[in-house]
């Protein structure tokens, strides 16, 4: 599609609805003449520049793309209305299409009833999952596991609710024996479970935490905020290696919590989260005096801890979906090409003779480091942050990718003759995100190998 045709159509047609309410005098105090506008938006546009270009498959760091231009037009053309998702009252239209994008992705994880909306961002979707975790689950603390989102321990403590974190198996996995004698203890009342963990892509096994969980009469919650969409895979031709079961246990949980906005081809502000329980949206029950006066019909406020969202990231959602559903041949290609990028990058860094992988990727994250010569936890934090600003600031071929730091016991797990020099590394990470990464992955390992060669001194 060509995105300026289709962002010049949706302007027209928002111009086009507006005439019919009839025609008024627009007032001088919003004028402003394109002579002036020209130099203020050049100077946007110079700005703008100094981005890292995360459309580009070189740009191999973190979570980062563009959105589909279907997203971009449809947010567009919401935008120009501004329609509000609190309330039916602000968003009658957009309100609609948010419930049929949150029913598709109820749809995608198997859930058979739900009670769900988006949400600005992931962490807003768990903290309401948390939320709703407290009420359930009063005086009962929250645990996820050491490689779980940042935001979690922090949540809790926005809640007021003890959180604590359990040890990760050789893979970055829950370990699901110090989950299970945890439980026993009965201080926790929900458990966390990551379905694609941030750092490095490792899915807990969310069948056993299921499983231990019930046995203790303990809730379960599923982080799937980057990871959710590759349920589309799960069971699907050509995806060896990846365990169906974590993903059709979702289904079997109390909630979930994807970020469309990572995965799901989004501009920022759309996060989701989903409850198995409808009953739950008796824990939002508040009053406001200001909104729902239009229909007695469930707005989306009311089940929402935020007010004001955006109805242009419904709209944008609902949009591409029309086109790139969530399903394995909608969307689930563009996660497949992600994931076989992710997997021919680490058989070739398996054979690297400057690089090493860290651990065989399950979903689309690569972590290695430079690993020719002095293999100690020290050398390689330095040379993998050398790797990283010389990639960057190449002017020929610049290459673009992230740090991890893993600790030094954590790194001795996977890599037992790395020296212990230091408490922790630096290693590098790419999210190989974009389908472009597939046919990209040789050249970008050309390049991040002859960067290690030159970090080596
Ligand atoms: C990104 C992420 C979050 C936080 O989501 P935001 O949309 O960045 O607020 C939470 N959990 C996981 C697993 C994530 O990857």
């Amino acid at each position: 599609m060509d995105l300026e045709r289709w962002l010049g159509e949706a302007a027209r047609a928002v111009r086009d609805w507006e005439a019919g309410f009839g025609g008024y005098a627009g007032h001088a105090c919003l004028q402003v003449s394109d002579e002036r506008f020209a130099p203020a938006f050049g100077e946007l546009a110079s700005r703008l520049t100094g981005n890292y270009p995360f459309f580009h498959p070189a740009y191999a760091g973190q979570m980062l793309k563009p959105p589909h231009p279907a997203a971009v037009v449809g947010y567009l053309a919401a935008m120009l209305i501004n329609p509000n998702n609190h309330a039916l009252d602000g968003g009658p239209a957009t309100a609609a299409m948010e419930k049929e994008a949150v029913s598709q992705l109820a749809g995608m994880f198997g859930l058979r009833e739900h009670l769900g909306h988006l949400t600005t961002s992931g962490t807003i979707a768990n903290l309401e999952a948390l939320y709703v975790a407290r009420e359930t689950h009063p005086g009962r603390g929250v645990a996820y596991s050491a490689e779980a989102h940042y935001t979690h321990s922090r949540m809790c403590h926005v809640l007021g609710i003890e959180g604590v974190s359990v040890g990760t198996d050789e893979a970055g996995r829950i370990d699901v024996g110090e989950l299970d004698a945890l439980l026993a203890g009965g201080r926790i009342g929900t458990v966390v479970a990551t379905a694609g963990t941030t750092g490095l892509g490792a899915i807990d096994p969310v069948h056993e935490v299921l499983a231990v969980a019930r046995r203790h009469g303990v809730r379960v919650h599923v982080d799937a905020a980057y990871g959710g969409f590759f349920t589309l895979l799960a069971g699907q031709a050509g995806t060896a290696g990846l365990d169906p079961l974590p993903w059709r246990a979702i289904a079997g949980c109390d909630s979930v919590v994807v970020d469309p906005h990572k995965h799901g081809l989004q501009p920022y502000g759309c996060g989701a989260v989903l409850f198995a329980d409808p009953a739950v949206g008796r824990f939002y029950l508040h009053d406001s005096p200001y909104t729902y006066f239009t229909s007695a019909d469930l707005h989306l406020g009311e089940i929402s801890l935020e007010c004001s969202r955006a109805g242009a990231a419904a709209a944008a959602l609902w949009l591409t979906f029309r086109l790139l559903p969530p399903s394995p041949d909608g969307l689930g290609q563009v996660l497949a090409a992600g994931r076989r990028a992710a997997l021919a990058w680490a058989a070739l860094l398996t054979d690297s003779a400057s690089l090493d992988l860290y651990q065989p990727p399950e979903l689309d994250i690569v972590c290695y480091f430079p690993a020719d010569g002095n293999r100690s936890v020290t050398v390689i934090d330095a040379a993998s942050a050398r790797i990283l600003q010389a990639g960057m600031s190449a002017a020929d071929e610049p290459v673009f990718l992230s740090t991890l730091r893993v600790s030094t016991d954590a790194f001795r797990r996977r890599h037992p003759d790395i020296a212990a020099d230091g408490a922790a590394a630096r290693i590098l990470r790419s999210v190989l995100m974009k389908p472009e990464h597939e046919a990209f992955v040789p050249r970008l390992h050309a390049r991040v190998e002859r960067l290690a060669q030159q970090a080596r001194q």
